[in-house]
């Protein structure tokens, strides 16, 4: 994306939901330019000891997203662990399908906490720190479904729309301190959150798990593939460069041209 070669030495950068997926690809990718990590995220201890030796020997902070307490918690070790916050990924989120006269309202409180609450307590207390440094960049982990919906997912889309608009205010606000506010919205990216929900997209559409995969998942991609977690991760690197300073409020589409239909 640039022919510069690009180096974060020196920068400090704070990646949410990171022992999996699509965060662990982007706390590599910037660990890899130089950046100095921390991820959260959940797993067990072998899978927490792998990510953080995936990610250059990056710290790790166990705070649950829902949790405000926990944040303000992850926020204030960040700070006096890496010495501050110049990169901060808001990217941890879950899934959960049904139709909305079943939708679980305990579902429907932790989906809106972890996917989108969650981003805007570590942006209020990370862009004092970018402020000041005259230099940040928060990049959020958004979707297609923030720009379009899916039957079922009632509560993952009203959080990802949300996310996007908080974006978009945010960057407003801090635009002239050096520091950009952006989404990357993926569609389908083969991880763990996807192989989890199509048991359940199964049940709710009455399909079979190839019908699902192709029928429902690949049907809404024109390029009938899915994303790879490495073409996210690029993708949050570059926002990260200098050639990136004038991207800020942009919902970046990687969805195989789903949302051009
Ligand atoms: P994943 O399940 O592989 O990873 C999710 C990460 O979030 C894990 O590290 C997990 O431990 C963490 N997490 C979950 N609940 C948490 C909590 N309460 N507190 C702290 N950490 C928590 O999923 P993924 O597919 O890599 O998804 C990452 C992000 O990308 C999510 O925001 C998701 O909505 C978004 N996304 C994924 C896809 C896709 O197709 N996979 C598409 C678009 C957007």
């Amino acid at each position: 994306m640039t022919a510069d070669p690009m180096t974060l030495a020196g920068k400090r950068a704070l990646i949410t939901g990171a022992t999996s997926g699509i965060g662990l690809a982007i706390a590599k990718a910037l660990a890899g330019a130089g950046a100095r990590v921390m991820i959260n995220g959940f797993g067990d201890a072998d899978q927490i000891a792998a990510a953080r030796a995936e990610a250059g020997g990056a710290l790790h902070h166990g705070a649950d997203m829902s949790r405000p307490d926990e944040i303000e918690a992850m926020m204030a070790t960040a700070i006096a662990e890496l010495g501050g916050v110049d990169i901060l990924v808001n990217n941890a989120g879950i899934q959960f399908v049904a139709p909305v006269e079943e939708f679980p309202a305990a579902k429907w409180d932790a989906i809106l906490a972890i996917n989108l609450s969650s981003a805007f307590h570590t942006t209020r207390l990370a862009v004092p720190g970018m402020k000041a440094a005259g230099w940040g960049r928060i990049i959020n982990t958004a979707s297609a479904h923030s720009l379009v919906a899916s039957p079922f997912k009632s509560a993952y889309v009203a959080a990802k729309h949300g996310l996007a608009g908080f974006t978009k205010s945010v960057a407003l606000e801090v635009a002239t301190h050096g520091v950009t506010v952006n989404c990357i919205s993926p569609g389908y990216v083969w991880t763990p959150l996807v192989e989890r929900q199509i048991p359940d997209t199964m049940a709710a559409r009455g399909l079979s798990r190839e019908q699902v995969i192709e029928d429902v998942l690949l049907k809404a991609q024109p390029t009938r593939q899915f994303v790879t977690v490495s073409q996210v991760a690029q993708t949050a690197l570059f926002l990260c460069s200098d050639a990136a300073s004038q991207i800020t409020g942009a919902n970046i589409s990687m969805d195989g041209g789903w949302t051009a239909a």
